[in-house]
C-alpha cells in the first residue's frame, strides 16, 4: 500500500526525492526522547548516518571510542540508487568480518561494464580475491553498517539534525536544531552533499554546478515487456541516460533525462516521468503506482579542506560527482575507512603527530581522480557526434585488456596507491585476501589493528603489539620478505630489517608502548 503524496526535504545539492513508502513518513516516529536529550561528552560526534557515517562509527567503536552519531531524519531512506558494491569496498566488508552478512543480501555481477557503461568482458586476472561486483541496494548497505555500528556500541540518535557548533582548543560544542547542545572532542561531517558542517566551516566547495538533471525512480508499467525492450534497446544506441528495466515483484526502475527544470529543490512527479518518456520513447509505458521517485544533477565539486581543527569531513559532504560508475558510496565507505583508525588513533593518545593530516593528503587525491574519470564518463554520455566518435574509439581500445583492467581498476578503487615516499611498487598499495597458515588474510584484520606479516621469523613488533599484530608465516604467498599493514590494509613497509621496521612502526603508530 502507497501513501498518499507527500514531499520530503530534498536529500543531497543535485538529488531531490519523493518517497511513497507509508513507512517513511516523516514524523512517524516520535522525535528523541527528553532522557536523551541530556548533554553528554563524546569522544567523536557523527553528523549523518548514511553509508559514510555508519562506516566511520564502527572504524571508531573498534578502538573503544565514545561515538554519538546524529541522524537529522527520523527513519531510515528507502531509495535504491546504487549500482552495488565495487571490488576495494567489498575488501574491506571482508577484513571487518561483514563479507558473509553482504553476500547474502547482494547478486554478485562480473566487475565490467562500469566505464560509461561500455559493455566489455570484466578484464582477465584482476589483482583480488572479490573480483567481483555485488549488487546491493543502497539502503541494506546503510541498514548493514548502522547495525554493525550499534553492535560495537556506537550511539545512533534519529531525529537529530545538527544545526551548529563551534569549536575550541579542547572539544567541539554542537548544536541540534532543538537548540539542545552536546560536546565531543571532533566532529564529523559525513552529511551529504548540502552538508551543513561544511557549510558552517566555511570551506569552500569549488567545482561545477549541474548541467544536467535526470529522473530516476521505481514503479510499475502498463505494457509488456517485449514492448519496453524493444523501445529500449532502441533508443539506448543513442541515448544512455535512458533506461527502464525490471526490478522485481512487478516493479520497473525508469531512467530519463529531466527537462524544464526550474525549481531544483522540489522533488519529481510522476507526471514529469510520463512527461519525459513520452518526449524520449514517444510512449509513457503506461507508468503508475511509483515506489519512489528521484532527481539527480550531475554537479561536480571537491571541498578544499577535509579538516579545519577539530572537525572533519567525509563522503558526499567532501565531494560530489555524477553518479555513472557507481562511485559515490563507494568512495564514502572508504573515507571513512582511512580516517577511522588515524581519529581513534588521535583520541587514544597514541597518534604521531601528522597521522591525522595524512587522511587529507591521501584522501584528497583519489576523489580528485574520481571526479575526473566521471567528468570524463559524462562526456562519453553525450549524444554529440565528437563525445561518440570518442566513445567508439575508447569501445575499440578497451579489445586491450590492459586498458580494460586499468579503467576497472579505477572505478573499482584497487589501484590506489598512496604516497608514502619511494620503495617497490608494492608500497601505499593495498594488499590482497591471501591464505596464511592461520587462515586468510583479512579474517586476521578484523579488530581494525596493524598487522605484521613475516616471513622471516625473526622480526617482532616490540612496544607496539597493543597497536600491531605480528603474524610469523614462512609460507605466506608474497613476493616481499615481510610486510607492515595499517589498519585499512595498506602497504606501511616492506623488508626484513628490524631498526627499520622499528622506524616505521614509529611513523604510522607513534610511540612504543614499553
Ligand atoms: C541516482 C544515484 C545513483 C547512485 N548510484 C551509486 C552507485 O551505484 N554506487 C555508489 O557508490 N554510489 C552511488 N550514488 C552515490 C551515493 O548514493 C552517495 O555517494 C552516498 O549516499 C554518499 O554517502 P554519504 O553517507 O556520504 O552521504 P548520504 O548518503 O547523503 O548521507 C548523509 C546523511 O546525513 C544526514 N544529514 C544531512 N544533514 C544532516 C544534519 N544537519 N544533521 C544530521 N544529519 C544530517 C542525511 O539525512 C543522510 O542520512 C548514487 C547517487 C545517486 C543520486
Amino acid at each position: 500500500m502507497h501513501s498518499p503524496h507527500f514531499s520530503v526535504e530534498p536529500s543531497a545539492n543535485d538529488t531531490v526525492e519523493r518517497d511513497f513508502t507509508a513507512d517513511n513518513a516523516p514524523g512517524l516516529r516520535s522525535r528523541a526522547s527528553h532522557s536523551d536529550r541530556a548533554p553528554l561528552m563524546f569522544d567523536v560526534i557523527i553528523a549523518g548516518c548514511g553509508p559514510t557515517g555508519a562506516m566511520l562509527a564502527a572504524e571508531l567503536r573498534l578502538h573503544d571510542v565514545r561515538v554519538l552519531v546524529l541522524e537529522k531524519e527520523t527513519e531510515p531512506v528507502s531509495f535504491v540508487r546504487i549500482v552495488g558494491l565495487h571490488i576495494r569496498s567489498i575488501e574491506l566488508m571482508a577484513m571487518r568480518g561483514l563479507l558473509e552478512r553482504i553476500l547474502e543480501h547482494g547478486r554478485r555481477r562480473p566487475a565490467a561494464g562500469f566505464f560509461a557503461a561500455i559493455a566489455k568482458p570484466a578484464p582477465q586476472g584482476l589483482d583480488s580475491a572479490h573480483a567481483y561486483l555485488l549488487g546491493i541496494p543502497q539502503p541494506v548497505v546503510v541498514h548493514l553498517l548502522e547495525e554493525h555500528a550499534m553492535q560495537l556500541g556506537a550511539q545512533i540518535r534519529r531525529g537529530c539534525a545538527v544545526a551548529d557548533f563551534e569549536q575550541d582548543d579542547e572539544g567541539v560544542t554542537v548544536e541540534l536544531a532543538d537548540g539542545q547542545q552536546l560536546r565531543s572532542r571532533y566532529l564529523v561531517g559525513c552529511d551529504g552533499a548540502r552538508s551543513t558542517v561544511r557549510k558552517l566551516l566555511g570551506v569552500g566547495f569549488p567545482g561545477e554546478p549541474s548541467r544536467t538533471e535526470t529522473l530516476m525512480g521505481e514503479m510499475e508499467v502498463g505494457v509488456p515487456q517485449e514492448e519496453i525492450t524493444a523501445k529500449v534497446s532502441e533508443i539506448h544506441t543513442t541515448d544512455k541516460r535512458f533506461s527502464i528495466g525490471p526490478f522485481g515483484q512487478g516493479v520497473y526502475r525508469v531512467v530519463v533525462p529531466a527537462a524544464g527544470v526550474t525549481d531544483r529543490a522540489e522533488p519529481p512527479t510522476l507526471e514529469d516521468f510520463k512527461q519525459q518518456l513520452r518526449a524520449v520513447a514517444g510512449t509513457d509505458f503506461g507508468v503508475h503506482s511509483p515506489r519512489w521517485l528521484s532527481r539527480f544533477g550531475d554537479a561536480t565539486r571537491l571541498a578544499e579542506r577535509y579538516r579545519v581543527g577539530r572537525v572533519l569531513l567525509a563522503g558526499d559532504a567532501a565531494h560530489i560527482h555524477p553518479p555513472t560508475g557507481g562511485q559515490g558510496l563507494n568512495l564514502g565507505v572508504q573515507d571513512a575507512f582511512n580516517l577511522g583508525w588515524k581519529l581513534a588513533a588521535q583520541i587514544r593518545g597514541w597518534a604521531p603527530e601528522t597521522l591525522l593530516d595524512t587522511y587529507q593528503t591521501e584522501r584528497h587525491p583519489v576523489a580528485e581522480d574520481v571526479l575526473d574519470n566521471t567528468r570524463a564518463q559524462m562526456e562519453l554520455h553525450s549524444t554529440e557526434p565528437g563525445p561518440q566518435a570518442l566513445r567508439r574509439l575508447l569501445t575499440e581500445l578497451m579489445d586491450f585488456d590492459d586498458v580494460n583492467r586499468y579503467l576497472i581498476e579505477k572505478i573499482t578503487a584497487i589501484d590506489i596507491r598512496y604516497d608514502f615516499g619511494a620503495g617497490p611498487d608494492l608500497l601505499g598499495r593495498r594488499l590482497r585476501d591471501i591464505d596464511t597458515k592461520h587462515g586468510r588474510l583479512y579474517d586476521l584484520l578484523h579488530r581494525g589493528r596493524g598487522l605484521l606479516l613475516d616471513r622471516t621469523e625473526r622480526l617482532t613488533v616490540g612496544g607496539w603489539s597493543d597497536r600491531v599484530d605480528h603474524l610469523a608465516d614462512p609460507t605466506a604467498v608474497l613476493d616481499v620478505p615481510c610486510v607492515l599493514l595499517r589498519p585499512d590494509g595498506h602497504v606501511a613497509w616492506i623488508g626484513d630489517d628490524q631498526q627499520d621496521l622499528d622506524d616505521h612502526l614509529s611513523r604510522w603508530f607513534g610511540k612504543p608502548a614499553h
